[in-house]
């Protein structure tokens, strides 16, 4: 699958914002952000004003940033929730927070969602009893997802559960269980559990235009 192979704290200094990346890094004072706040470039961003459409640009790409996803995956998100009844980028927020990579990140089984991603893809994981190996895979309210017996003592694994708390913790909407690696999905968070300082109102209006 294609992926963003660029310097992650880089997509964090255009976005003007910490996107939290690269996990316990993020939380010292080696962040990238912290040293040069500033966008990256020669130029740096020298323009005062922003436009509409730019604020709704920057708002998705960072949103699509934070998630790791390519603009084609991202977009599908929008397409899916604006066919829902209900708050458009809320439903598309929650999209998001079901992907099984966003899930194995929240449960605190890895540093960053990209870890995540490569835990799920090297089969780590099971949801209900069964291998899954696709990071996009949906997880709905009642899930149980787990690390493979065999799984459990790998460095990468470890080290994340140690340093959950640094990274704020496991989300409220998990019910994870540190000794067996493995967690249900309570249920699907509401736009203030979700807790992200993104306006995706902004996104949705510049994907229904
Ligand atoms: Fe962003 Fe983390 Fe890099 Fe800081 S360390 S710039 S928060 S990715």
């Amino acid at each position: 699958m294609a992926r963003y192979i660029g310097s992650e704290c880089r997509q964090c200094r255009r976005e003007g914002m910490k996107l939290f990346l690269k996990g316990n890094k993020c939380s010292t004072d080696k962040c990238a952000f912290e040293r040069r706040n500033y966008a990256p470039g020669q130029h740096k961003d020298t323009r005062s004003k922003i436009s509409d459409y730019g604020k709704q640009l920057r708002e998705k790409q960072k949103l699509r940033r934070i998630y790791g996803l390519l603009e084609r995956q991202f977009r599908r998100y929008y397409e899916a929730a604006s066919r829902k009844k209900g708050v458009t980028g809320e439903i598309m927020l929650q999209y998001l927070e079901r992907r099984l990579d966003n899930v194995v990140y929240r449960m605190g089984l890895a540093s960053n969602r990209l870890a995540s991603r490569q835990l799920i893809n090297h089969g780590h994981l099971k949801v209900n009893g069964r291998r899954v190996d696709i990071p996009s895979f949906l997880v709905k309210a009642g899930d149980k997802i787990e690390v493979k017996e065999k799984s459990r003592k790998l460095k990468v694994i470890v080290q994340a559960m140690e340093s959950v708390a640094r990274r704020g913790g496991v989300a409220a909407w998990m019910e994870v269980n540190p000794e067996t690696l493995s967690g249900v999905f309570k249920s699907v968070p509401n736009r203030e559990e979700v807790g992200l300082p993104i306006q995706e109102q902004l996104i949705v209006e510049l994907y229904s235009k």
